[in-house]
């Protein structure tokens, strides 16, 4: 499974925001962000030109990073947006946003993306009763999802509900039960995402 490996929060410093990527940490004045609001590198606090090929680049960068996809997967993804009906970038997100990963990070069973997607490629996690180990598996509206029976992660899926302050409004937490429900597709504002995808639309439509 191809993954980026690199230092998480240069990528949210060189996108200017807190994208999220290391649990607990990104909400203590520790963060990076918090403490060099600059872009990393030698030049990072330097002017650069911003021309409109680099804004747009930089907002597909930050959707991509925050949801810790590499560029293909995320080609791939805008590719089976653009072929749907409706907005492009509204699908995109929405694709994004119904990835299982994404779903038991927002749920507040993983600290981050990148742990929920750890939690479910090794199998903790249960859709409809059937185990997915496929972070990048689509949910739908009705669909359960729920932490394996017994599972040795359990402790770790608890505390990370401790830290969850709220549950994104198209979807129904059980913290208790462990189990979650995905009540419907989610709408543009529910998504909370810092990016705006009509940059990306225009960025690959070119
Ligand atoms: Fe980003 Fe979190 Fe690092 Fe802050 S602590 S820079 S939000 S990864």
């Amino acid at each position: 499974m191809a993954r980026d490996l690199g230092p998480k929060c240069k990528l949210c410093r060189r996108e200017g925001v807190k994208l999220f990527l290391k649990g607990e940490r990104c909400l203590t004045e520790k963060c990076a962000v918090e403490r060099r609001s600059y872009p990393p590198g030698e030049h990072g606090r330097g002017r650069i030109k911003q021309s409109e090929y680099l804004i747009q680049l930089r907002e597909k960068q930050k959707a991509r990073r925050y949801y810790g996809l590499l560029e293909k997967q995320f080609r791939t993804t805008y590719e089976k947006a653009s072929r749907a009906q409706g907005a492009p970038g509204e699908n995109l997100l929405r694709l994004l946003e119904t990835r299982l990963d994404n779903v038991v990070y927002r749920l507040g069973f993983a600290g981050s993306r990148a742990q929920a997607r750890q939690l479910v490629r090794h199998g903790h996690f249960l859709v409809n009763g059937r185990r997915v180990n496929i972070p990048s598996y689509g949910v739908r509206p009705g669909d359960v999802v729920a932490l394996k029976p017994s599972s040795p992660v359990e402790q770790l899926v608890r505390d990370a509900t401790d830290l969850t302050a709220a549950v994104a409004p198209w979807l129904q937490a059980d913290h208790e039960n462990l189990t979650g429900t995905v009540l419907k597709w989610p709408e543009r504002a529910e998504i909370d995402t810092p990016v705006q995808e009509s940059l990306i639309v225009e960025l690959y439509s070119k």
